[in-house]
């Protein structure tokens, strides 16, 4: 190969894990960039295929002391080897690095005295971004695209929040300024660093806003999320029948979608997108002659179409007073607290004269923990294993396909949006 030294064009790529899940991949990666005239000013890149999962797998088997630990570790470098072995004419570097990152996490694992699961959570899984990037960058370069790998916790600053860190505009705005124009940068997504420089992570598919941050912080022209889908579409393929391809979403409409679940986006990518006015491209990987889907200000949808957004595995609470009595701002500000110390993420409230339901998620594991601490003073009942059904721009067709599901706990209609809250059969 030729080198290829092109001018940046200010905007951001994102690749995510199915676009680098192997060897091929990353030849189709490479192959996106070689057809564009100018390369993209930096790309974003997360773990390999499912390699978190099977990061997050080596943060158990520590926590439990289990003996699959090493086997473990060994799988996670044979995965990375093989894709490897089909794209290095000189593969030697590379593999050094990587056994050098296995090392480092190795070595992290053996010393580390701190208990404190999401700080070790972050400290691990962060390691399949670096491994990832090192590859890719490499890669590239050695197929004359011409790229400078950065570690992004040099740049994305962040509170100590772990698995959920807070991003500090100032100082991470600061550290992106000093990034050359004219330079095209690869970096890990998902990950950031907290004031002690430990390795922190912003949520799981977090990658989405790391473009968007360095976006925002660049002003960048656009930002690219290069997906194994067509672009987003108005419902998840797994889960419905006759999905169509969204060509348009209003910020303000795929925030609504975020924020209701819509895995597509990551929910925090959009407001640095939209307060800069950035347009937000979702792409197919396999066939990049398509457009996709335009994220930016303009229609709320085209076409207009029902929405359906599914988050499965929720719990549905129904808390009422033990004394018979009325559910007020008084018992909810404590409810509240409850919910909000054992991080729960609530998807829905809805409140009558003598209980208060909410579905909730339970991100952290704390469920038990929750329960325990809140049976003293109100009678719960829940229901574990129930899935939120968010319907926009309802129909009435729309919400039978719905009601087919299970058995409907709970509906709530807010202008455009209606929930159902649905115990599968
Ligand atoms: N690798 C991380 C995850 O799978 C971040 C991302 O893919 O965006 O959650
Ligand atoms: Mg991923």
């Amino acid at each position: 190969h030729e080198k290829i030294y092109r001018k940046a064009m200010r905007k951001v790529y994102k690749f995510g894990g199915a676009s680098v899940k192997d060897a091929q991949a990353l030849a189709n990666l490479g192959a996106i960039l070689r057809k564009e005239e100018e390369l993209p000013a930096l790309i974003v890149v997360s773990a390999m295929g499912k390699m978190t999962n099977a990061f997050e797998k080596i943060v158990t088997s520590y926590c439990t002391h289990s003996p699959d630990l090493s086997s473990q570790i060994n799988d996670i470098r044979r995965f990375h080897l093989a894709i490897i072995a089909p794209l290095f004419k000189n593969s030697t570097p590379v593999k050094n690095n990587l056994e050098d990152l296995l090392d480092q996490l190795r070595h992290f694992l053996s010393t580390n005295t701190n208990t404190a699961t999401d700080f070790i959570y972050d400290q691990v899984v962060g390691f399949g971004e670096l491994i990832a990037t090192n590859i890719v960058s490499s890669y590239l370069n050695e197929t004359g695209i011409v790229n400078t790998w950065l570690d992004v916790r040099d740049y994305i600053k962040t509170d100590a929040s772990y698995r959920d860190a807070q991003v500090d505009w100032a100082a991470t705005s600061r550290q992106i300024s000093t990034l050359d124009p004219n330079k095209c940068y690869l970096t890990q997504g998902f990950l950031g660093a907290d004031p002690g420089e430990h390795t922190t992570t912003l949520g799981r598919e977090g990658s989405d806003y790391s473009a968007a941050i360095f976006a925002h912080c660049m002003a960048a022209e656009s930002v690219t999320i290069w997906k194994d889908v067509a672009g987003v579409l108005n419902a998840d393929p797994r889960y419905f029948e006759d999905t169509h391809l969204l060509t348009q979403i209003s910020y303000r409409e795929a925030i609504e979608m975020a924020f209701y679940g819509a895995s597509v986006i990551h929910p925090k990518t959009l407001k640095p997108l939209e307060n800069k006015n950035i347009p937000l491209y979702v792409r197919s990987f396999a066939d990049p002659t398509k457009t996709g889907t335009t994220v930016s200000k303009g229609k709320a949808l085209v076409p207009e179409v029902p929405c359906f957004i599914l988050k499965q595995s929720q719990i549905l609470l129904s808390i009422s007073a033990l004394d018979f009595s009325f559910m007020t701002a008084h018992n909810l500000s404590g409810i509240f607290s409850l919910l909000y110390a054992h991080r729960f993420k609530v998807n829905l409230i809805q409140n009558s004269a003598l209980s208060f339901s909410v579905c909730v998620e339970d991100t952290f594991d704390n469920f038990a923990t929750f329960l325990e601490a809140i049976k003293p003073a109100y009678k719960i009942r829940y229901w574990e294993g129930v899935s939120l059904y968010t319907i926009r721009h309802a129909s009435e067709a729309a919400l039978e396909t719905i009601a087919q599901k299970g058995s409907v706990l709970l509906r709530q209609r807010i202008e455009d949006t209606v929930q159902i809250v649905v115990e599968p059969i």
